[in-house]
């Protein structure tokens, strides 16, 4: 179909279909109100498509070959094989099953979806620049819009993601084959995650990183244990250099790097891949036309309940600023939603929980020991190790720990750090206990169940107590 200029109106438009913009649509719309969302490429954004669900997919995968692999000592014998396409058959089938099923969603809840590219002519009109077969402009006229247009891949200088070689995050996980040697620019936590994943299919990977350390917004003890392990499955790591260029050689490429006192080194491998962080997406959207400017970052600034300066305007997720995660997106959306309808809702970001899905997975949520020193408090902490742990010995994971910190004056849980098995899942416990304004003696007092990896975080909250059975107390 070719579209005219056609002209529509709608109470609120969300401009980006990622867990930030979708979310918000569809708790718009559960408000009565009638909402449009137009996303120029998929429903479900970077998290369903490039990013949390094909690279969750993909980890799950190599783990379950790579363990299976390792077993022998369990009495199971088995030397598995990766097929590579077949693996990204499944991937691709999990993330067309969500993000059909996000389009759905929208559908049943009475959201219009609209596909096309979002620019400003005002602060209450927008023009749709349709691509592909249903070629045209729509001007959309709305009271309120939400701003979630997400953020993409920083590029390296001399990187471009364009070249064959080069690859994106986003580029990783639609690999059609392991590469045998990788070089991996980055060792944040995109870089950390598929450094682990492409290490367990069988790639060399080699990780070249500007500064001396990996996750460096972690504590030193959280690292180590996931650096440690990492080093275990060959990955090699080169602090204190930037990567500078590469170039074609005949059996692959060849990636240079330099130090801050301008000494070289060279990679040879078949690819690179370029993990450095990820920018706001607001260039295509013509916001001066609204007077909304971002900062310096190029986030939009929000107050807290995801408004801009513009009143009729808010923003949600990456584009709203750190951290850059789809729970945090969502939970925005909600709010802007919300308040849209005219909900007393706010935002809260006291216990936002974050995960590194690597070996072991790095989960953390609410203040360090340090942090909370600095806030004021002073700060108690208990920790039980994974290897004091039953459950843990059973599953033959047994690296990591769970610590606790708590208010020293009446043990509220303000934070928890957690490396080891099934971080991603044990965080939630601690998230809720902080939400619920919940103490250490609340945790200690739970019956959790035997044998579960959940009881760490329940013996932690005893160690911070000094009443630990499992562990000596501190
Ligand atoms: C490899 C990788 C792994 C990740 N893993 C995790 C994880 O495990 N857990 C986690 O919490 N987070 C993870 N993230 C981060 C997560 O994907 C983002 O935080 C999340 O997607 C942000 O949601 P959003 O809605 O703000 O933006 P996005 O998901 O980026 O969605 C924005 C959407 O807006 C659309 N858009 C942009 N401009 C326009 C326009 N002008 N008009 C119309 N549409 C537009 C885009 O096409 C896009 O679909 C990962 C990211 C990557 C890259």
């Amino acid at each position: 179909m070719v579209m005219g200029d056609i002209a529509t109106g709608t109470d609120v438009l969300v401009v980006g279909g990622g867990p930030g913009g979708y979310v918000a649509a569809i708790r718009a719309a559960q408000h009565d109100l009638d909402t449009t969302l137009v996303e120029r490429d998929a429903y479900g954004g970077t998290c369903l498509n490039y990013g949390c669900i094909p690279s969750k997919a993909l980890i799950t995968a190599t783990d379950l070959a790579h363990d299976a692999g390792e077993a022998a000592e369990m009495g199971v014998v088995a030397d598995p094989e990766i097929d590579m396409p077949a693996m990204a058959d499944w991937k691709d089938g999990v993330v067309d099953q969500l993000t059909g099923g996000v389009e759905k969603l929208c559908k049943a809840n009475g959201v219009n979806l609209v596909e096309g590219t979002a620019a400003f002519e005002d602060e209450h009109t927008a023009r749709i620049a349709h691509g592909g077969s249903g070629q045209g402009m729509e001007t959309i006229e709305f009271e309120h819009a939400i701003v979630a247009t997400g953020s993409r891949a920083i590029e390296v200088p001399g990187f471009d993601f364009e070249d064959d070689p080069v690859w994106s995050s986003r580029d990783a996980l639609d690999a059609e084959a392991v590469p045998d040697e990788l070089v991996v620019v980055g060792a944040g936590y995109i870089g950390m995650e598929l450094s682990t994943t492409f290490a367990k299919a069988g790639s060399d990977v080699t990780v070249v990183e500007m500064l001396d350390g990996a996750l460096p917004t972690y504590e030193d003890d959280v690292t180590r244990v996931v650096t440690e392990r990492a080093a275990d499955l060959g990955i090699q790591f080169e602090f204190g250099e930037a990567a500078s260029g590469w170039e074609e050689t005949d059996g692959g490429i060849v990636v240079t790097t330099e130090t801050e006192d301008g000494e070289e080194s060279s990679y040879e491998a078949d690819r690179v891949l370029v993990a450095v962080g990820r920018e706001p997406v607001t260039d295509t959207l013509e916001l001066e036309a609204t007077g909304l400017e971002p900062n310096e970052a190029g986030f939009l600034e929000t107050d807290g309940r995801a408004r801009t300066d513009v009143d009729n305007i808010f923003a949600v997720g990456d584009v709203a600023g750190e951290p850059m995660l789809a729970h945090k997106a969502s939970r925005e959306g909600v709010v802007a939603a919300e308040v849209v309808a005219g909900e007393p809702a706010a935002l809260d970001y006291q216990a936002v929980p974050s995960v590194v899905f690597t070996d072991p997975e790095i989960a953390t949520v609410g203040m360090t020991e340090a942090e909370a020193a600095d806030a004021g408090f002073d700060p108690v902490v208990g920790q039980m190790p994974f290897r004091a742990s039953g459950r843990s010995l059973t599953t033959g994971n047994d690296e990591g720990f769970v610590r606790l910190v708590a208010d020293g004056d009446d043990e509220f849980v303000l934070g928890a750090q957690i490396v080891g098995p099934e971080a991603s899942e044990l965080v939630a416990e601690v998230t809720l206990a902080i939400e619920l304004g919940a103490t250490l003696e609340d945790i200690a007092r739970t019956i959790h169940t035997h044998p579960t990896l959940s009881e760490a975080v329940m013996e932690a909250a005893e160690n911070a107590r000094g009443q630990a059975i499992h562990t000596l107390n501190r």
